[in-house]
This record gives structure tokens, sequence and C-alpha cells, in this order.
């Protein structure tokens, strides 16, 4: 779909570059003044949401281990090209051409202390990268969470990005039907201010984006993330990413243990082949 508004920005370009280098340069110099581009055709990419990993599925929102290596060897079975979340952004945005064929990101909400048992060594071992999302609130304080010295080491690994999830967690949709208006606006200007400031000065870390807690969010909450200097904003929807899905309210797919690896193989084999079809 969409084929026709496809010059420099459509999908699989890696193959097309070639003829056109000329349309994408007199497109970025039309673009330069329109901040974001409007949505075209262009790679359906999977952003996968984990959140904790144990050796059994003790909650809903638990990934086995075992599960979790099934859905690593599960990706690279088919080819996936794990890209950091801030190149597909930056596609999303039109500040870049094109992206891998087979591109899927990972990301993993809350920081749970087991993602930095489980999860990073594991990507370490595959040269893989991860934006990891976290509340500022939780960390060196919840018992389950990881501390600050664990998030600075695992910023020192390859490819790992730490970004904000609001401040302590908030339902936000909630909270907008429950508060008074003004106190609302004010809550809610906190939960995504505060954690770009105890970002900068724990980690030395300039968070531009944002996962909604619980995936939940509104049109306002979307301006306001956006005037909030986000880059953009992440929910959870079970569908894989494309150039038509809102910035502030990109989808997500929440990984959970009763998540196969043969679900997985789906949802990444339909992904990928929607690309295809769109170049
Ligand atoms: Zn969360």
């Amino acid at each position: 779909m969409n084929a026709s508004h496809d010059t420099c920005f459509g999908a699989p370009l890696s193959r097309r570059a070639w003829l056109g280098g000329a349309l994408c340069a007199a497109w970025g110099s039309l673009s330069a003044h329109a901040a974001i581009r409007s949505p075209a055709s262009g790679h359906s990419v999977p952003i996968l949401a984990y959140h904790r990993f144990a050796d059994s599925a003790v909650d809903s929102m638990t990934v086995r281990t075992q599960r979790f290596e099934a859905h690593l060897d599960t990706l690279a079975q088919l080819g996936a090209q794990l890209i950091p979340l801030s190149d597909w952004v930056a596609y999303r945005r039109g500040e870049r051409p094109h992206l891998p064929e087979r591109a899927v990101v990972l990301t993993a909400d809350d920081g749970h202390r087991s993602q930095a048992e489980v999860l990073l060594p594991r990507l370490k071992a595959r040269g893989w990268p991860i934006t990891l999302f976290i509340y500022p609130s939780a960390i060196s304080n919840a018992s389950y969470a990881m501390t600050w010295d664990q998030l600075r080491q695992a910023r020192q690994q390859t490819g790992v990005s730490i970004q904000s999830h609001t401040y302590w967690h908030p339902n936000l949709v909630r909270d907008r039907r429950t508060m008074a208006a003004a106190a609302f606006e004010q809550a809610a200007r906190m939960q995504l201010h505060r954690p770009r400031e105890v970002l900068r000065q724990k980690l030395g870390v300039e968070a531009h984006l944002l996962a909604w807690p619980f995936g939940l969010s509104d049109a306002g909450l979307q301006q306001m993330a956006e005037a909030e200097g986000y880059r953009a904003a992440f929910a959870l929807e079970n569908r894989s990413a494309s150039l038509n899905d809102p910035l502030y309210a990109v989808p997500r797919h929440l990984m959970v243990d009763s998540l196969d690896e043969h679900e997985l193989a789906r949802r990444l084999r339909h992904a990928f082949a929607q690309s295809t079809r769109e170049e």
C-alpha cells in the first residue's frame, strides 16, 4: 500500500538506494521544513517489550529464561537484524532514509533486577541492542528493581540505552478521570519531566524516549510528551510499528511467557512479509 508515495522513505530501500539518491536529496531539502514527515509506506518493524524473567512463570509479566532463550534463537533463525530503538525513531521521523531488512527492536520496561541478571548477559553475548525503560522512583528503592549501580554498569554494555517510563509508573489515563484537571496536569507534567532530570543526574543520560505506564495514553498526554521534549513514546498493542502509527503511541508487542517461539515466529514473518510487499 502507499507505494506511490515511496520516494526515499519506502521500505527496504537498500536495494533501490542507488537510483533514489538524487530524489532523496531533493525530498530531504523539501521535508526539512516539516518536523515530522507525513506517514507513508515503509518497514513494519516488530518492537518487543519484555518485563521480567525467572526460572518459572511466577506472574503474567514474567517470561521464563528458557522461553526467552527460545525467543532469541527464533530471532536469529529468522535472520532478524536487531537495531536500536533510536534508529527506528529516526526512520519514523524522516531523519534516516532506510532500515535494514528484517529489522527488529528489543525493549524492556520497569527496571526489574532480572533484566540485569538474565536479559543483559544474553544480549551481550549476541551483541544485540536494547532500550530499558525505567521509572526512577523504584531504582535502588523497590526490592525487585535494579540499583543505580546496576544501571551504570548496564550503560557500559554496548547497545544498551536507558530511557523514561515516567517517574513512578502511574496510570495516567485513570488519573485524568479521577483527579481535578489542574492537579492532573501538574502531576502528569512532573511524571514526564522528573525522570529526565534524574536520569541526567544519576547516569548522565539525556532521555528522549518514553514508554507509557501500562502502555496507556491519550491525545492530551501525547501532546504533553512532545512538549516535554520526547522524540517518541511507546504503547503496548501487540502489532508491529509502521510509519502510519502515531509517533507518541507507537505499538509494541507485549512479550509474555505464553507467547511461545512459534507465535513469535508468526508475528516476525508477518512483519517481514509486509515490509517486502511494500517495497
Ligand atoms: Zn511498566
